[in-house]
């Protein structure tokens, strides 16, 4: 099969013929249909986040079940899914916990299948697979935990959006930060998962929603999603506009972008009580810093939110409900749609930040 091969930092990611092993036990093959270009891949394109190379990249996807291992229960060939990227072992204290996005499991798979080995040689090695997805491919083999069963007659791109982007940023809000009724709340970073941060906000009923990006074509996006002000960060300061959008500061304030100079922003546009959440995930030589008497005397909060905080056999299925109503924006988050042969015009033009979200399709027929 064709698939997308990170050999090095910094240079074009190489789509040739791969060589993928079939499912294992408790294992399913998947025909991509579907999968978006984000942030996150950029950072190990960049090198801005290191995992061990070569790696078939991708983690936001949809597509067809091709064939099963012996044990698995829940789809079967013919089936659409989803893919998630926090595969969930079901048995440790955090899935106990009703956490299953914070399963033990994601710190041992680095780069592997769950059980050590890896289903993807190229060029005579084994290469690394990407949170147990890598479907930056025309296939897929990922853990059962790793899929969810999903309506025949969803596009695939809105299936694809839905195992990262919309997850994480509908999440933050409902999740993470559980923002209510009434509630103010500022965005900084307007990108895809920053968009939906934007019409989770707009669904818990907050009635200001400030979004901040220095790109005007992110502020008109999101005033199409929800927000009720935007701040061009390039020309306002944002600190200041949102402080006196919301009488004297944000309730919630969403890190959006993944650098340590928008979190303090994010924290200091706070009212007192307020709470910051960081979505965005930094650099690695990047540390968060905050200024120590104000974020105590004005007890202030920050929190992380990894994967939206999301539940997600629980969460998806709501947000396709949300969809369905017309409160949930999906089609639209998708602005342009590229062969898996263009992966890196894609990924140029995320790193330029053009459009909204771009979708790599495969030709399912
Ligand atoms: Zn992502
Ligand atoms: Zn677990």
């Amino acid at each position: 099969m064709r698939a997308a091969v990170l050999y090095e930092v910094g240079q074009p990611l190489a789509v040739e013929e791969v060589e993928l092993d079939p499912p294992r036990q408790g294992e399913v093959l998947v025909r991509i249909a579907a999968t978006g270009v984000c942030h996150s891949d950029l950072h190990y394109i960049k090198g801005d986040l290191v995992m061990p190379l070569p790696v078939v990249l991708g983690h936001e996807a949809a597509g067809i079940v091709e064939a099963v291992g012996a044990g698995v229960q829940s789809v079967q060939p013919g089936d659409h899914v989803v893919l998630l990227f926090a595969p969930a072992c079901g048995r440790c204290r955090y899935c106990a916990a009703g956490r299953p996005h914070l399963c033990e499991m994601r710190l041992r798979v680095r780069g592997r299948m769950p059980d050590g080995t890896s289903r993807l040689h190229a060029r005579g090695e084994d290469l690394h697979h990407f949170t147990c997805v890598s479907s930056w491919a025309e296939r897929a083999v990922v853990p059962e935990s790793g899929v969810l069963r999903v309506e025949r007659d969803l596009p695939f791109a809105v299936c694809a959006l839905l195992g990262c982007a919309v997850t994480t940023g509908v999440g933050a809000v409902l999740n993470t930060a559980q923002v209510t009724p009434g509630s103010t709340v500022a965005v900084f970073g307007l990108g895809g998962v920053g968009l939906n941060v934007v019409q989770g906000a707009r669904i818990a009923g907050a009635v200001t929603i400030v979004g901040v990006d220095m790109l005007e074509h992110r502020l008109d996006a999101a005033r199409r999603f929800g927000a009720t002000h935007t701040v061009n960060a390039r020309r306002d300061d944002p600190v200041k506009a949102i402080q006196d959008l919301t009488q004297g500061g944000a309730d919630y304030a969403f890190e959006v972008i993944g650098r340590a100079a928008t979190v303090r922003q994010a924290v200091d546009c706070l009212a007192r009580g307020g709470t910051a959440v960081a979505v965005g995930l930094p650099p690695a030589r990047e540390e968060l810093a905050l200024p120590g008497p104000a974020f105590i005397l004005n007890e202030k909060t920050l929190r992380a939110c990894f994967y939206g905080s999301a539940r997600l056999r629980h969460d998806i299925p709501r947000l396709l409900a949300l969809y369905h109503a017309g409160r949930l924006m999906l089609d639209e988050l998708v602005t342009a749609a590229l062969p898996l042969e263009r992966v890196n015009e894609a990924v140029a033009a995320l790193d330029r930040g053009d459009g909204l979200r771009t979708i790599l399709e495969m030709h399912t027929a």
